[in-house]
């Protein structure tokens, strides 16, 4: 997913923008991704950045299984979530 710093964050979600507040999704604290040097690798979509992404959400992050479900829940269809590209997460409820 690629977070930034602090504070609220933007996603998309189904075209849409929302705010993923990170006072009320206490998890997002521990993320792995929120002070990542390269976030874009979550979020650009090619396959070698996924790649990295999942093998760093799968890794390193303590909070992966939180991550998913978050994700999951609100079908969250960009970017690498809780170790798992949209295509893998989609594939989840097939
Ligand atoms: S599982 Fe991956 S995308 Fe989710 S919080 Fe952890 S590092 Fe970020």
């Amino acid at each position: 997913m690629g977070l930034s710093n602090g504070g609220p964050i933007l996603i998309s979600l189904e075209g849409e923008v929302m705010l993923l507040d990170i006072a009320k999704e206490g998890w997002l604290d521990r993320a792995a991704c929120r002070d990542a040097d390269n976030p874009s690798i979550w979020t650009s979509g090619s396959q070698k950045d996924s790649r990295e992404a999942k093998r760093l959400c799968n890794t390193i992050c303590p909070v992966r299984s939180h991550c998913f479900k978050w994700a999951m829940e609100n079908n969250e269809n960009t970017g690498v979530w809780g170790g798992l590209d949209t295509k893998e997460r989609k594939e989840l409820f097939y």
